[in-house]
């Protein structure tokens, strides 16, 4: 089969999903992101009930986010595939599947109430998943709003080493953006026509805050020890990058969803800092007692998870991650737990509220099958020559109705 996917546009997908308390804004930032990547045309708003993700009926009543939806989207030349994790506690064995098939995450936090009791749960769970993430402190623009306070709440209760990117502009009502404190030293004209100059009045902050990110960058990376002081801005960023994946630091960046502050920034971040499918290890399975490593790779043998399985009214959509091979439409693969083989009818993008029918599906992309009938959430969909079980087989679960 001719692979579709080299390894160089492997390297500009980002498979990520958005971890919250519910509450700290959510389905405003992923809303906001959809918007800012053209995704979307119209802006939903969360107290009208049209934003896209939540589509589920029940969930806008509800107004919280109880099933995982996975949207496509372009952001610079990167697919981005954003899996939407719930937030409410009583579905955290739904969370723990959707942190299976990230590579990373933008965990978002009230910039009032900073870490909540159920912030922590969630970020311990993505802790076992070892799941690369950046903070987002949110509701910048609430009055009560402290970003110094939310990182402080991120240091202590959360255990993390907090590396603040940005500078708010304005407090509470008058928070009107963000200084980008790594590329502060190189802004071109076009940057600044796009995001605006550094305030004058908040340039001698912006530059003391530079010089402690500096500092603690140059802590705890090597290579940022050698140049410091003074980082160019590429050496800072690879050191953010490298500190993401490896979980020794935690990049913060802030804004306000609702007015949509700070998220282009943000969408830079996941880019910037958060991994490939090739920068995270290989997948890892089992068949017939033997242990086996799929690489990301598409001429590999194909292995896919599945994360959700939902009816539609296009029909029964089977949700997968795609770690290893090629998957075309028309092929056969087989589950590996019930050893049915299934055939693939269509392979769908999902973007937002809209379908986009693809012919192939490769390692590192998230894609909605058409055809298989009784593969459940949990399921591994192999190769029929190469079985494998990422998962061990689970009881199956009802199929959520989404029509
Ligand atoms: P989720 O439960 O985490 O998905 O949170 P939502 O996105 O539904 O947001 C919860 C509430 O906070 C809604 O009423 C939003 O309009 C509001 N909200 C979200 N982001 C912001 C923000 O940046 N500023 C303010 N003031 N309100 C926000």
């Amino acid at each position: 089969m001719r692979a579709v996917r080299t390894t160089e546009t492997l390297a500009r997908v980002r498979n990520l999903g958005i971890l919250a308390h519910v509450d700290a804004g959510k389905t405003t930032t992923t809303e906001r992101i959809l918007y800012a990547t053209g995704t979307t045309y119209k802006r939903g708003e969360v107290h009208d009930g049209t934003t896209v993700t939540d589509f589920d009926p029940q969930e806008r009543d509800r107004g919280i986010t109880i099933f995982s939806a996975a949207v496509s989207c372009v952001w610079d030349d990167h697919r981005l595939n954003l899996i939407d994790t719930p937030g409410h506690v009583d579905f955290s064995v739904e969370v723990e599947r959707s942190l299976r098939v990230l590579d990373g995450a933008v965990a978002v936090f009230d910039g009032v109430a900073g870490v909540e009791p159920q912030s922590e749960s969630v970020w311990r769970q993505a802790d076992r998943y070892g799941v690369p993430r950046i903070a987002f402190v949110n509701k910048l623009d609430r009055a009560g709003a402290d970003l110094d306070a939310a990182v402080e709440s991120i240091r202590t209760r959360l255990s993390a080493v907090p590396l603040v990117v940005q500078l708010p502009i304005g407090r509470e009502d008058g928070f009107t953006g963000v200084v980008d404190l790594v590329a502060m030293r190189s802004l071109t004209w076009e940057d600044e026509l796009k995001r605006g100059p550094i305030p004058d009045q908040l340039r001698e902050e912006a530059d003391a805050r530079r010089r402690r990110l500096e500092e603690a960058v140059a802590e705890l990376h090597p290579l940022a020890l050698e140049e410091f002081p003074n980082l160019s801005e590429a050496t800072l960023t690879a050191a953010l990058r490298d500190l993401t994946r490896t979980g020794a630091g935690l990049v913060v960046l802030c804004g306000s969803a609702y007015r949509n502050r700070g998220i282009e920034p943000l969408l830079d971040a996941v880019v910037a800092y958060l991994p490939s499918p090739l920068d995270v290890p290989a997948v890892r399975g089992t068949w017939q007692g033997h242990d086996e490593e799929r690489p990301a790779d598409p001429e590999a043998p194909f292995a896919g998870l599945v994360f959700k399985v939902s009816a539609t009214p296009t029909g029964r959509l089977t949700y997968v991650r795609v770690y290893a091979g090629t998957l075309a439409k028309g092929g056969h693969v087989l589950d590996a737990a019930t050893g049915r083989t299934e055939r693939i009818s269509r392979i769908l993008r999902v973007q937002a509220d809209r379908h986009t029918e693809v012919p192939r599906a490769g390692a590192g992309d998230i894609v909605a099958l058409v055809g298989p009938k009784a593969a459940a959430t949990g399921a591994t969909l192999c190769a029929p020559n190469a079985p494998l079980l990422l998962e061990p087989p689970t009881s199956p679960e009802p199929v959520v109705s989404m029509a």
